[in-house]
């Protein structure tokens, strides 16, 4: 592959925020290519104001005058209940901001979407795929499934994840979705306990998994659950984007998830420091992956890429 078979930017998606984002790239000169499963822009209107900050971003690529046609200043509004009683007002904002724009703009979503398009027609570097499915993102490769099913790879220095609320990004690249709370499976932690030394065998907490490890030799937990107030106990609510970094010795647990529909989804790292070896021995935590390394190996393989060369 040379480097023109690989756009400075892919877009997934040509919703507003993928659309506005092309013209961006297409202003900057960026070699560009917008990929978009639908061949027409959504018909159901959704997104209904934005405000003056959108439009200057609008201005910057040439198409505040025309979207600005199509618009109105928003004059407040109230919003009904299902028995037609107010549930929410809005009152009207100042007709125009310090920003020259108005602060509220009213939209059709179709409309602007279209708009949005029509601008890319400017960029003659900007490819626009639609009727494209993307399937998976892999290091820089986009696989995506065109109209009549066949397949086709593109290659991006950079991937802008614009495609919605169920972003296929999102899902390919295992990114977190979801608030996690004791109630939904929080990790607990037992402060300090890294330092204790004592390497325990790996203890299932999952009903029905209790019997996985037996064969270890390593020295069976404690049962913590039994006397928790010995212990200091630690554990955090997460968001997701939240990342909890952890020494890998520190007796941790969770319980698993007993919400229904309360669905609890992460990405678990290991990251090993360059002293660690391959130590495969029985009744121990198995990779669901098994690494290309002989016992005793330094950890450096295929599954464990070196991230961070110190010499
Ligand atoms: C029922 C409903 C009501 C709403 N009401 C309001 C409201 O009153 N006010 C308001 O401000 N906002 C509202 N919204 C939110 C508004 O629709 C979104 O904020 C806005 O559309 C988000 O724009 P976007 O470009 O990020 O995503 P989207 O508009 O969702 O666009 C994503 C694009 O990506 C494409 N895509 C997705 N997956 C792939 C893939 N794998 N391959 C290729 N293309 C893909 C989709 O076809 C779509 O065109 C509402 C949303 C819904 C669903």
């Amino acid at each position: 592959m040379t480097s023109s078979d690989v756009y400075d930017i892919a877009i997934i998606g040509m919703g507003p925020v993928g659309a506005a984002a092309a013209n961006l790239a297409g202003q900057a000169g960026l070699r560009t290519l917008v990929i978009e499963r639908g061949d027409a822009p959504y018909r159901q209107p959704r997104a209904i104001v934005f405000d003056a900050e959108v439009m200057r971003i609008f201005a910057s690529v040439g198409l505040a005058e025309c979207i600005a046609a199509v618009t109105r200043p928003l004059g407040g509004a109230v919003y009904l209940g299902a028995d037609l009683q107010p549930i929410r007002k809005f009152r009207a904002p100042p007709p125009v901001d310090p920003l020259a724009w108005h602060p509220s703009n009213l939209f059709y979503q179709p409309q602007l979407e279209a708009l949005l398009r029509d601008g890319l027609d400017r960029f003659a570097y900007v490819d626009v795929r639609t009727g494209h499915d993307v399937v998976t993102v892999e290091d820089g490769a986009i696989r995506m499934r065109g109209p009549d099913g066949d397949e086709a790879t593109a290659h991006a220095r950079f991937i802008l994840a614009c495609d919605g609320a169920s972003s296929t990004v999102r899902k390919a690249l295992a990114i977190p979705l979801d608030d996690i709370d004791l109630s939904n499976g929080a990790v607990e932690f037992i402060a300090g306990s890294h330092r204790w030394g004592v390497n325990y065998r790996p203890t299932p907490f999952r009903k029905g998994h209790e019997a996985k490890f037996t064969s270890s030799a390593l020295q069976p937990l404690p049962d913590i659950d039994a006397d928790r107030g010995k212990f200091d106990i630690r554990s955090w609510t997460m968001e997701p984007g939240d990342c909890l970094v952890f020494h890998a010795m520190i007796v941790h647990g969770a319980p698993g998830n007993d919400t229904p529909g309360n669905r609890r989804r992460g990405l678990s790292l290991r990251y090993t420091g360059d002293d660690a070896r391959y130590d495969p021995r029985p009744g121990t935590f198995q990779f669901p992956h098994k690494p290309d390394l002989q016992p005793g190996a330094p950890m450096t393989c295929d599954l464990f890429p070196r991230v961070w060369p110190r010499r």
